[in-house]
């Protein structure tokens, strides 16, 4: 993501303009209604500037749902809606599953995934999985090799 074109960023409103950094390094910090920054060498004096940071956060949601496209359950028998009780129990097994072997894959406790999940036409999608680590099992799992990773 080199190329955002600022032009397709959305305006958002400028709360706060702070300055900081040293003499010939200056950068002004503009704090958006959006919750991000964006920083210049000079304060703008517009109320409103394109957030580029916004651009890099719905490109980040995108590749978010294409993954959990990529990851939709598929059920072998389709789900009925008299059989909801019973196909949340299903569901729940199903990522009682995913989450376990992630766990497993990774070396990290079943607690560390989060498995976030919504309904749709098609059953029980995964929108998207969520690995809580601390800076040990992160350097852990970082320093493994790929093939380590597949031999599991
Ligand atoms: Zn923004």
């Amino acid at each position: 993501m080199t190329d955002i074109n600022k032009k397709a960023a959305p305006q958002r409103l400028v709360l706060e303009i702070s300055r900081s950094g040293s003499w010939g390094k200056v950068q002004y910090s503009h704090r958006l209604e959006c919750g991000h920054s964006e920083y210049r060498k000079r304060a703008l004096v517009t109320e409103r500037i394109a957030c580029t940071l916004c651009v890099k956060a719905q490109h980040a949601r995108d590749t978010l749902t294409e993954i959990a496209r990529a990851t939709t359950i598929e059920y072998a028998e389709p789900v009925w809606v008299d059989e909801i009780a019973s196909d949340i129990a299903t569901s729940e097994t199903d990522i009682g599953k995913l989450r376990a072997s992630l766990a497993s894959v990774l070396g990290l406790s079943a607690e560390a995934i989060d498995v976030v999940s919504e309904y749709n036409e098609d059953g029980l999608k995964v929108s998207y999985v969520v690995v809580f680590m601390d800076a040990e099992q992160a350097i852990r799992v970082a320093g493994r090799s790929k093939a380590e990773i597949i031999d599991i």
